[in-house]
């Protein structure tokens, strides 16, 4: 039986950013990835990065020419579901392909020392005789295998393998993943009709949470719809679509369907010897369900915690709490307050209030550009309240709407607050999930 420091199971984007951090800082590491390595990472084609996360997290830029690189952008409009007022968002967008773009990942790992075994799926986790982690069983080559780690991570994706299996009372939530919990994703990637429709862009329509962007042929666009529920829900939710957006004229090239989580982050990702990250912990942007840099956000703070772990001898909860600690103060705060903000308001708002909210100015290429960054000026904050205000005077605005809007405030204010709070150590752990939970059912899910 081999032994490791780290254990790793999958080889996407989250364990192969993993793999390489540990590897760099002299640590032994195996990945076990149950596809070969030409399917990796190969679950669908463009994904986007924003341009400020290659530096922030430390990524790979590919830039026009590599195989990784597929277009970039900088205007994202935000639209209503008509398509005539539409606002404007500045933010640098890469398009890059997943399967090219996770192979690169895996080679940088490999170059640090990582090890990868392809096509070893895992079976379960191993255990020492006081019942802790040890590391895993897993088949490669019609071959049962056993490795030892110190530490076992779960990268699987959002079936979550081995979080899924872990012993009862480890402290992470062991359920599998439900349709409320999930974005179902449609992308169809289509040939533009007209030349004038090229886009320079993408436009995306909270209201039916669809949207259209380039792809890596510049007379082509994907056009993407995410809904909870199911793959019949959201082919549901793109005809509705197709009734007031006037999408450009295309002849259909391929479809592509996914599953994204679209839920909270498991409350605690930490155990003894263990730690759960990418998919399989939840870690995707509440706006979007993305979750490609998010997750190496959380991954970053484990990478250092983990590092520490093994310099101290000490791979327990106690000594990897901290990863739970610094990443639910953190963006698990923004996250919990952003899901909080627009379950409340997308579940209210009608078709008219959507029109009117973009007609009125309450949101604004301003407000927009905030989300990015850049800061609100008091104007723009002045005319959104106006807007507001106005609004509800002209009954634009229903009163059931004003209200459930200012509810949604009030949650996404409370669960920040709460997420700010998260316990030092894993005294207390308990009350605080009580308390989640709670906020959370009050809160509820995206219809
Ligand atoms: C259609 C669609 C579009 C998306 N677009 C974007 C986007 O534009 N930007 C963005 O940031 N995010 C996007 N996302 C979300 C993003 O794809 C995921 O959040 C991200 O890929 C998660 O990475 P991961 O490494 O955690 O999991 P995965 O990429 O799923 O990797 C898990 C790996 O584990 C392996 N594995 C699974 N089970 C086992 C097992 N039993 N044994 C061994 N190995 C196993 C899998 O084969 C896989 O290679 C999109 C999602 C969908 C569905």
């Amino acid at each position: 039986m081999k032994k490791y420091d780290l254990v790793i199971i999958g080889a996407g984007t989250s364990g192969a950013y993993l793999a390489r951090e540990i590897a760099k800082r002299g640590h032994s590491v195996l990945v076990i990835e149950k596809n070969s390595r030409d399917k990796t990472g190969s679950k669908y084609d463009i994904f986007h990065i924003e341009e400020r996360e290659f530096a922030r997290l430390g990524l790979p830029r590919p830039v026009e020419g590599d195989i990784e690189w597929a277009f970039e952008f900088e205007k994202n409009f935000i639209a209503d579901p008509r398509c005539l007022y539409a606002k404007l968002q500045t933010n640098h967008v890469v398009g890059l392909h997943l399967h090219e773009y996770t192979l690169l990942m895996n080679d940088r790992a490999i170059e640090a020392g990582a090890q990868i075994e392809y096509e070893a799926e895992f079976v379960s986790l191993t255990f020492d005789k006081a019942g802790r982690i040890n590391g895993v069983k897993y088949i490669q080559g019609g071959e049962e295998k056993t490795a030892q780690a110190r530490i076992t991570a779960d990268c699987s994706g959002i079936t979550a393998a081995a979080r899924t299996t872990l012993p009862d009372g480890s402290g992470i939530e062991k359920y599998s993943l439900g349709d409320e919990d999930m974005f179902y994703v449609i992308l169809r990637y289509v040939k533009l009709k007209n030349k004038e429709d090229y886009l320079d862009g993408s436009t995306f329509w909270a209201n039916y949470k669809a949207w259209i962007a380039p792809c890596a042929d510049p007379g082509g666009a994907i056009i993407g719809i995410g809904a909870c529920h199911s793959f019949e829900y959201a082919e549901r939710m793109y005809a509705e679509m197709e009734k007031t957006v006037p999408l450009p004229e295309y002849e259909l090239v391929k479809v592509e369907m996914g599953r994204t989580p679209y839920t909270r982050n498991m409350h605690s990702l930490v155990a003894d010897n263990f730690i759960v990250s990418g998919d399989a912990g939840c870690l995707t942007k509440s706006v979007n369900g993305e979750g490609v840099t998010s997750s190496i956000y959380m991954l970053k703070i484990a990478a250092a915690a983990i590092d520490r772990a093994f310099k101290i001898g000490d791979t327990s909860k106690y000594a990897l709490w901290r990863i739970n600690r610094e990443y639910n103060s953190t963006q698990g705060a923004e996250f919990a307050m952003l899901r909080a903000m627009l379950v409340g308001v997308i579940n209210a708002v009608s078709f008219e209030e959507f029109e009117y909210v973009f007609k009125s100015g309450l949101i604004s290429d301003e407000l927009l550009n905030a989300l990015t960054g850049a800061s609100v000026p008091p104007k723009a904050l002045l005319k959104a309240f106006g807007a507001f205000v106005s609004g509800i005077g002209k009954k634009e605005i229903s009163k059931a709407t004003v209200k459930a809007c200012v509810n949604s405030l009030k949650n996404a204010a409370e669960i920040m607050i709460h997420y700010k709070n998260y316990p030092e150590t894993p005294e207390g752990f308990e009350e605080w999930c009580a308390k989640a939970d709670r906020l959370y059912e009050r809160i509820g899910k995206i219809k």
